[in-house]
This record gives structure tokens, sequence and C-alpha cells, in this order.
């Protein structure tokens, strides 16, 4: 699985990417994260991002890119990875395409986590709130003033990437203002419909061929659910990158279906044979007693 979470700060992603690590055993690549630990590290790097992180601005498209390029060939990304934090500008994006191009390696989706900018506030102060009861250092640029500079750069930088990914048939807008159990559902869906995890009832399509059609209209109906609450465009992206599997599974639905029908064919035309047997000969003794009378 190769995937980008797009999302404000404050928008869930680092929750999800966190339950996708966990699930499928993937690398979570933060830019912030490892900005931080550069910070922490004191690395070149670190000492020229440490001011900018603190004001809440972006760090030089070109550290970050040259960040990111030198983790993708690594061992471990092998698997799959999720971007989080990344790309963050247009021409990011734009290297992003390159180096994937010429890495030969394909991005299954671009999730983005929708969110009303006025519950962010109250998200990142609760994440204050609980990373200090359990004692944690709070980030430098978690404060009102710094995310609201935060949440500014990410509507004039960031925003404009949705239009790249939905350009290039990538971008799948869930609902992040519901819970973080029905977003991480939500999301598991749209990664079985692109086709970059196994669908859930993927085992069924292959039962029985008695059994199959239903099993194989299920997982269509699944594959082409409407998102449940999210915005108008929302749901129409994320039919965009259900799409290919809804197609698949209709396919392998009426695969099924043709399976399942052939000896059902059978049987009936059998039973068809030997009615038809019988009822000559009724006809035939009819006949006879007839004769038999005359
Ligand atoms: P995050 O943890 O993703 O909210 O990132 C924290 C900070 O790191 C941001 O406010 C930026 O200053 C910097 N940063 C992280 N990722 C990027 C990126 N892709 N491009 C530029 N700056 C970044």
């Amino acid at each position: 699985m190769r995937l980008i979470l797009l999302g404000p700060p404050g928008a869930g992603k680092g929750t999800q990417a966190q339950r996708l690590v966990q699930k499928y055993g993937i690398v979570q690549l933060s830019t912030g994260e490892m900005l931080r630990a550069a910070v922490v590290a004191q690395t070149p790097i670190g000492l020229q991002a440490k001011d900018i992180m603190a004001s809440g601005s972006l760090v030089p498209d070109e550290i970050v890119i040259g960040i990111i390029s030198d983790r993708l060939d690594e061992p471990d990304m092998k698997n799959g990875f999720i971007l989080d934090g990344f790309p963050r500008t247009v021409p990011q994006a734009a290297a992003l395409d390159e180096l994937l191009k010429k890495k030969h390696i394909k991005l299954d989706a671009v999730i983005e986590l929708r969110v009303n900018e006025s519950a962010l506030l109250d998200r990142v102060e609760t994440r204050v709130a609980e990373m200090r009861a359990r004692g944690e250092e709070v980030r430098i640029d978690d404060t009102p003033e710094v995310l609201s500079k935060r949440l500014a750069s990410y509507r004039s930088m960031t925003e404009p990437l949705i239009h790249h990914y939905s350009e290039r048939r990538k971008l799948a807008t869930v609902d992040g203002m519901m819970t973080i159990e029905q977003v991480t559902r939500e999301v598991n869906r749209i990664l079985a419909a692109v086709g970059a995890v196994e669908p859930k009832g993927a085992a069924k399509a292959s039962a029985p061929a008695r059994k199959a059609p239903g099993a194989a209209r299920k997982t269509a109906g699944r594959a082409g659910k409407k998102p449940a609450k999210t915005a108008k465009k929302a749901a129409k992206s994320t039919r965009k990158a259900a799409k290919p599997a809804s197609k698949a599974a209709k396919k392998s639905a009426k695969k099924a279906g043709r399976k399942a029908a052939s000896p059902a064919r059978g049987r009936t035309a059998g039973k068809a044979k030997k009615a038809a047997k019988s009822t000559a000969k009724k006809a035939a003794k009819k006949l006879t007693k007839k004769r038999a009378k005359r």
C-alpha cells in the first residue's frame, strides 16, 4: 500500500496513519516527525528547520524533498508506506510524482481528511492537555497562535494539492469530523476499493458456485457504497476512487452468476425432461385405453 494522507493540522492524519501501520505493518513517513527528530539531534537540517517550525511556517521544499527521496530508497519501503504531512506544496507534489516515477513506485491513493476548521482548535487543545497529563513534552507549535498560522499555510499552500491529485484520479475524501473509528472504517473501505488491500469479503467471493453470486454482490455493494455523511464533493471523489474496484466486483459478480447459473440450468433441464417423459407415458396409456374401448 502506498498512500498519502492529506489534511490540515489536527485532522487526524497521525492517528489514522498509526492505525494503518498497526494493521498492515507498513511504514509511516511523517516529515514533521523527521524534522522534529532532526531538531532534537541538532543536525544541519534540524538547525535550519527549528525556527521555521516554531513559527508555524513551512520548511523549504528542497529540504523535505531530499529527506523523502533518501527515505524512499531504504529497504523497509518495499512493503509500502503512508506519507503523512508530505507533500505540502505543489512543487513537493510534482517532485514526488517524479521520484515515484523514477523509482517505479505506484501510488494507490491520496486520502483527504476533511474537517471543520472551527473544531481544529478544540482538537489541538485536547491533544495538548492529554500530552501534558501523560507528562509528555508539548510541541512548541501547538499553540492557538501558531495553529492559526499553520492553518493559513495549509489553505494557501497545501489545499491546491486536492486539485492536483483529483486531476490524477487519485483523490478520495473522507469526512474527518466522524469518530476515529468511523474514519478508520471509511479509510479501509477506500483502500479495499482501490485494490490497495484485500477486501474483507474477498474469501467469500471464491466460495462454492451457488453461494458465489450473493457473496460477490455483497462485495460489489460494499465497494460501491456511498459514504454515509460526507460532503457532496467528498462523496463524489470517494466514488471516483471506488470506481475501479466496484467495476471489478461487478465483473466478478457477473462471472460468479454465470458459474452458478450453469449447474442450475442443468438441473432444470433434467427435471423438464423427466416431466415430458411422464406426460408422454400418460398420453400413450390414455390412447391405449381409448383404443381398447373402441
Ligand atoms: P506536522 O507535524 O506535519 O504538523 O509538521 C510540523 C512542522 O514541520 C510544520 O509546521 C512545518 O514547519 C514542518 N513540515 C513538516 N512537513 C513539512 C513539509 N512537507 N513541508 C514543509 N514543512 C514541513
